[in-house]
Protein backbone atom coordinates (compact mmCIF):
# COMPACT_ATOMS: atom_id res chain seq x y z
CA UNK A 1 0.00 0.00 0.00
CA UNK A 2 1.52 3.61 -0.70
CA UNK A 3 1.35 6.41 1.03
CA UNK A 4 0.43 10.04 -0.42
CA UNK A 5 2.50 11.62 2.62
CA UNK A 6 4.92 8.96 4.89
CA UNK A 7 5.18 11.12 8.11
CA UNK A 8 7.20 8.82 10.72
CA UNK A 9 7.00 10.93 13.84
CA UNK A 10 10.25 8.89 15.86
CA UNK A 11 12.56 9.68 12.57
CA UNK A 12 12.88 13.61 13.92
CA UNK A 13 15.68 13.64 15.79
CA UNK A 14 16.82 16.48 18.01
CA UNK A 15 19.21 17.75 15.40
CA UNK A 16 16.30 17.99 13.09
CA UNK A 17 14.56 20.63 15.25
CA UNK A 18 17.73 22.39 15.75
CA UNK A 19 18.20 22.38 12.14
CA UNK A 20 14.85 24.24 11.51
CA UNK A 21 15.31 26.40 13.98
CA UNK A 22 18.75 27.76 13.13
CA UNK A 23 17.62 27.86 9.45
CA UNK A 24 14.25 30.03 10.46
CA UNK A 25 16.89 32.23 12.88
CA UNK A 26 19.72 32.87 9.98
CA UNK A 27 16.35 33.71 6.91
CA UNK A 28 14.94 36.02 9.72
CA UNK A 29 18.58 37.38 10.80
CA UNK A 30 18.77 37.79 6.37
CA UNK A 31 15.11 39.71 6.14
CA UNK A 32 16.15 42.34 9.31
CA UNK A 33 19.43 42.83 7.19
CA UNK A 34 17.79 43.62 3.55
CA UNK A 35 15.12 44.89 5.43
CA UNK A 36 13.57 48.70 3.54
CA UNK A 37 16.56 48.14 1.31
CA UNK A 38 16.74 48.03 -2.71
CA UNK A 39 18.32 44.30 -1.78
CA UNK A 40 15.31 43.17 -0.29
CA UNK A 41 13.50 43.27 -3.91
CA UNK A 42 16.74 41.90 -5.68
CA UNK A 43 16.78 39.12 -2.99
CA UNK A 44 12.49 38.37 -3.60
CA UNK A 45 13.50 38.67 -7.44
CA UNK A 46 16.43 35.81 -7.16
CA UNK A 47 13.85 33.62 -4.91
CA UNK A 48 11.27 33.58 -7.53
CA UNK A 49 13.98 32.43 -9.80
CA UNK A 50 14.66 29.70 -7.93
CA UNK A 51 11.04 28.88 -7.92
CA UNK A 52 10.25 29.23 -11.00
CA UNK A 53 13.39 26.86 -12.19
CA UNK A 54 12.52 24.11 -9.56
CA UNK A 55 9.00 24.14 -10.85
CA UNK A 56 9.65 23.36 -14.63
CA UNK A 57 12.18 20.91 -13.50
CA UNK A 58 10.06 19.18 -11.35
CA UNK A 59 7.42 19.45 -14.15
CA UNK A 60 10.11 18.05 -16.58
CA UNK A 61 9.95 21.39 -19.14
CA UNK A 62 13.59 20.61 -20.60
CA UNK A 63 13.69 23.77 -22.57
CA UNK A 64 12.48 26.10 -19.88
CA UNK A 65 14.18 24.60 -17.21
CA UNK A 66 18.23 24.39 -18.99
CA UNK A 67 17.49 28.25 -19.59
CA UNK A 68 16.69 28.82 -15.93
CA UNK A 69 19.36 26.77 -14.84
CA UNK A 70 22.02 28.62 -16.70
CA UNK A 71 20.99 30.92 -13.98
CA UNK A 72 20.80 29.02 -11.13
CA UNK A 73 23.92 27.68 -11.19
CA UNK A 74 25.89 30.91 -11.31
CA UNK A 75 23.40 32.04 -8.34
CA UNK A 76 25.98 32.12 -6.04
CA UNK A 77 28.13 34.34 -7.51
CA UNK A 78 25.39 36.40 -7.98
CA UNK A 79 23.96 36.87 -4.91
CA UNK A 80 28.04 37.06 -3.30
CA UNK A 81 28.29 40.29 -6.70
CA UNK A 82 25.15 41.88 -5.64
CA UNK A 83 24.93 41.62 -2.26
CA UNK A 84 28.22 42.71 -1.43
CA UNK A 85 28.13 45.41 1.24
CA UNK A 86 24.93 43.23 3.03
CA UNK A 87 27.59 40.54 3.28
CA UNK A 88 29.99 42.67 4.58
CA UNK A 89 27.83 43.97 7.14
CA UNK A 90 26.76 40.73 8.16
CA UNK A 91 30.49 39.46 8.94
CA UNK A 92 30.46 42.78 10.88
CA UNK A 93 28.11 42.49 12.56
CA UNK A 94 28.62 39.33 13.97
CA UNK A 95 32.12 40.20 15.19
CA UNK A 96 31.15 42.76 16.66
CA UNK A 97 28.84 40.83 18.65
CA UNK A 98 31.26 38.31 19.78
CA UNK A 99 33.63 40.60 20.59
CA UNK A 100 31.32 42.97 22.72
CA UNK A 101 30.28 39.94 24.38
CA UNK A 102 33.53 38.74 24.97
CA UNK A 103 34.56 42.73 26.37
CA UNK A 104 31.25 42.42 28.83
CA UNK A 105 32.44 39.15 30.48
CA UNK A 106 35.60 40.72 30.78
CA UNK A 107 34.08 43.85 32.30
CA UNK A 108 31.66 41.87 34.41
CA UNK A 109 34.63 39.78 35.80
CA UNK A 110 37.49 42.56 36.68
CA UNK A 111 35.40 45.73 37.71
CA UNK A 112 33.61 46.34 41.11
CA UNK A 113 31.91 49.30 42.46
CA UNK A 114 33.57 52.51 41.73
CA UNK A 115 35.80 51.31 39.69
CA UNK A 116 33.05 49.62 36.95
CA UNK A 117 31.40 52.95 36.71
CA UNK A 118 31.28 53.96 33.33
CA UNK A 119 33.53 56.86 32.22
CA UNK A 120 32.24 60.49 32.29
CA UNK A 121 34.24 61.51 29.44
CA UNK A 122 35.28 60.43 25.99
CA UNK A 123 37.74 62.00 23.57
CA UNK A 124 34.75 62.92 21.19
CA UNK A 125 33.13 65.12 23.78
CA UNK A 126 35.63 68.39 22.31
CA UNK A 127 33.38 68.11 19.15
CA UNK A 128 30.28 69.22 20.92
CA UNK A 129 30.58 72.83 21.41
CA UNK A 130 31.37 72.89 17.45
CA UNK A 131 27.73 70.97 17.13
CA UNK A 132 26.04 73.05 19.23
CA UNK A 133 27.58 76.51 18.12
CA UNK A 134 27.02 74.87 14.16
CA UNK A 135 23.39 73.91 14.90
CA UNK A 136 22.20 77.58 16.26
CA UNK A 137 23.86 79.04 13.08
CA UNK A 138 22.94 76.30 10.34
CA UNK A 139 25.96 75.32 9.06
CA UNK A 140 26.21 72.15 7.60
CA UNK A 141 28.71 69.71 8.85
CA UNK A 142 29.15 65.84 8.28
CA UNK A 143 31.85 63.87 10.36
CA UNK A 144 32.61 61.03 10.48
CA UNK A 145 34.88 58.74 13.23
CA UNK A 146 35.17 55.50 15.01
CA UNK A 147 37.43 52.50 13.54
CA UNK A 148 38.96 54.62 10.75
CA UNK A 149 42.07 54.02 8.88
CA UNK A 150 44.05 55.83 6.15
CA UNK A 151 43.38 53.30 3.77
CA UNK A 152 39.18 53.27 3.60
CA UNK A 153 38.01 54.70 0.67
CA UNK A 154 35.93 56.45 1.47
CA UNK A 155 39.05 58.17 3.35
CA UNK A 156 41.19 58.56 0.35
CA UNK A 157 38.74 60.91 -1.53
CA UNK A 158 39.24 63.56 0.96
CA UNK A 159 42.46 66.10 1.79
CA UNK A 160 44.23 65.24 4.73
CA UNK A 161 44.97 67.75 7.31
CA UNK A 162 45.64 65.38 10.33
CA UNK A 163 45.78 68.08 12.78
CA UNK A 164 44.72 67.74 16.81
CA UNK A 165 41.13 67.70 17.55
CA UNK A 166 39.67 70.98 18.48
CA UNK A 167 36.13 72.40 18.15
CA UNK A 168 37.41 75.63 16.74
CA UNK A 169 39.16 73.75 13.83
CA UNK A 170 36.36 71.96 13.30
CA UNK A 171 34.10 74.50 12.69
CA UNK A 172 35.82 76.77 10.57
CA UNK A 173 36.43 73.82 7.96
CA UNK A 174 32.83 73.72 7.87
CA UNK A 175 32.20 77.11 6.84
CA UNK A 176 30.88 77.52 3.79
CA UNK A 177 33.89 80.12 2.60
CA UNK A 178 36.32 77.13 3.62
CA UNK A 179 37.33 75.08 0.57
CA UNK A 180 37.16 72.23 2.75
CA UNK A 181 33.67 72.25 3.94
CA UNK A 182 32.47 69.99 1.23
CA UNK A 183 32.10 66.28 2.06
CA UNK A 184 32.87 64.85 5.23
CA UNK A 185 35.47 65.54 8.03
CA UNK A 186 36.91 62.21 8.96
CA UNK A 187 38.77 61.97 12.41
CA UNK A 188 41.10 59.15 13.55
CA UNK A 189 42.31 58.71 16.46
CA UNK A 190 42.46 62.13 18.81
CA UNK A 191 43.49 63.78 14.94
CA UNK A 192 40.59 65.61 12.36
CA UNK A 193 42.75 63.17 9.75
CA UNK A 194 40.86 64.42 6.48
CA UNK A 195 38.20 66.47 5.39
CA UNK A 196 36.25 66.99 2.06
CA UNK A 197 35.93 62.92 2.02
CA UNK A 198 32.91 61.86 -0.56
CA UNK A 199 31.13 59.22 1.84
CA UNK A 200 28.99 56.18 0.38
CA UNK A 201 25.05 57.31 0.18
CA UNK A 202 22.65 54.99 1.55
CA UNK A 203 20.36 53.69 -0.50
CA UNK A 204 17.57 52.78 2.30
CA UNK A 205 14.11 53.68 1.28
CA UNK A 206 12.79 54.18 5.12
CA UNK A 207 14.60 56.87 6.21
CA UNK A 208 12.54 60.14 6.73
CA UNK A 209 12.10 62.40 4.13
CA UNK A 210 13.55 65.88 5.29
CA UNK A 211 16.67 63.70 5.09
CA UNK A 212 19.03 64.59 1.74
CA UNK A 213 22.45 63.32 0.42
CA UNK A 214 24.11 64.57 3.46
CA UNK A 215 21.87 62.33 5.67
CA UNK A 216 21.92 59.46 3.34
CA UNK A 217 26.13 59.71 3.20
CA UNK A 218 26.10 59.96 7.04
CA UNK A 219 24.02 56.27 7.30
CA UNK A 220 25.78 54.83 4.25
CA UNK A 221 29.20 55.16 6.03
CA UNK A 222 27.84 53.01 8.65
CA UNK A 223 26.22 50.68 6.74
CA UNK A 224 30.22 49.54 5.47
CA UNK A 225 32.58 50.20 8.12
CA UNK A 226 31.95 50.37 11.87
CA UNK A 227 31.84 53.88 12.60
CA UNK A 228 29.63 56.67 13.93
CA UNK A 229 28.95 59.86 12.03
CA UNK A 230 27.16 63.16 13.38
CA UNK A 231 24.99 65.34 11.12
CA UNK A 232 24.14 69.04 11.02
CA UNK A 233 21.44 70.57 8.43
CA UNK A 234 22.33 73.36 6.89
CA UNK A 235 18.52 73.80 6.08
CA UNK A 236 17.28 73.57 9.72
CA UNK A 237 19.94 73.47 12.38
CA UNK A 238 19.21 69.47 13.09
CA UNK A 239 21.50 67.60 14.47
CA UNK A 240 21.37 63.70 13.66
CA UNK A 241 23.36 60.47 14.69
CA UNK A 242 23.71 58.08 12.42
CA UNK A 243 25.36 54.26 13.32
CA UNK A 244 25.05 50.75 12.01
CA UNK A 245 23.05 51.83 9.51
CA UNK A 246 20.68 53.65 11.41
CA UNK A 247 19.67 57.15 11.38
CA UNK A 248 18.58 58.89 15.14
CA UNK A 249 16.79 62.03 13.43
CA UNK A 250 16.86 65.87 15.08
CA UNK A 251 18.45 64.93 18.56
CA UNK A 252 19.25 66.93 21.39
CA UNK A 253 22.67 68.04 22.56
CA UNK A 254 22.00 65.52 25.58
CA UNK A 255 20.79 62.61 23.32
CA UNK A 256 24.51 62.82 21.41
CA UNK A 257 26.47 63.00 24.55
CA UNK A 258 24.48 60.06 25.34
CA UNK A 259 25.23 58.34 22.25
CA UNK A 260 29.22 59.29 22.09
CA UNK A 261 29.35 58.09 25.56
CA UNK A 262 27.41 54.97 25.66
CA UNK A 263 29.30 53.75 22.35
CA UNK A 264 32.38 55.28 21.54
CA UNK A 265 35.31 55.72 23.40
P1 LIG B 1 21.10 69.69 4.72
O1 LIG B 1 19.97 69.52 5.69
O2 LIG B 1 22.34 70.20 5.36
O3 LIG B 1 20.74 70.42 3.45
P2 LIG B 1 20.80 67.27 3.25
O4 LIG B 1 20.73 65.92 3.89
O5 LIG B 1 19.56 67.90 2.71
O6 LIG B 1 21.51 68.21 4.31
P3 LIG B 1 22.08 67.90 0.74
O7 LIG B 1 21.42 69.25 0.79
O8 LIG B 1 21.69 66.95 -0.33
O9 LIG B 1 21.92 67.14 2.13
O10 LIG B 1 23.68 68.06 0.69
C1 LIG B 1 24.32 69.04 1.46
C2 LIG B 1 25.80 68.80 1.53
O11 LIG B 1 26.10 67.51 2.02
C3 LIG B 1 26.56 68.86 0.23
O12 LIG B 1 26.82 70.19 -0.14
C4 LIG B 1 27.84 68.12 0.57
O13 LIG B 1 28.78 68.99 1.23
C5 LIG B 1 27.37 67.10 1.57
N1 LIG B 1 27.28 65.79 0.93
C6 LIG B 1 26.30 65.35 0.09
N2 LIG B 1 26.54 64.09 -0.32
C7 LIG B 1 27.71 63.71 0.26
C8 LIG B 1 28.50 62.51 0.23
N3 LIG B 1 28.15 61.44 -0.49
N4 LIG B 1 29.63 62.48 0.97
C9 LIG B 1 29.99 63.55 1.70
N5 LIG B 1 29.30 64.69 1.76
C10 LIG B 1 28.16 64.78 1.06
MG1 LIG C 1 19.59 69.83 1.69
Amino acid sequence: MEYLFDIRFLDIKIWDILDILIVSYLIYRIYLLLKGSVAFNIFIGLMLLYIAWWLVSALEMQLLSTFLSQFVSVGVILLIIIFQPEIRRFLLDLGNTTLKQRSNLFERLFTSGVHGAKPATNRYFKLLPAIDSMSRNKVGALIVFGHVSESQPFVRTGKVINANLSAGLIESIFQKESPLHDGAVVLLGDKIFAASCILPVSENATLPKQAGLRHRAAVGVTEQFEVGAIVVSEETGNISFASEGNLHFNIDMETLRNFLRIKWK
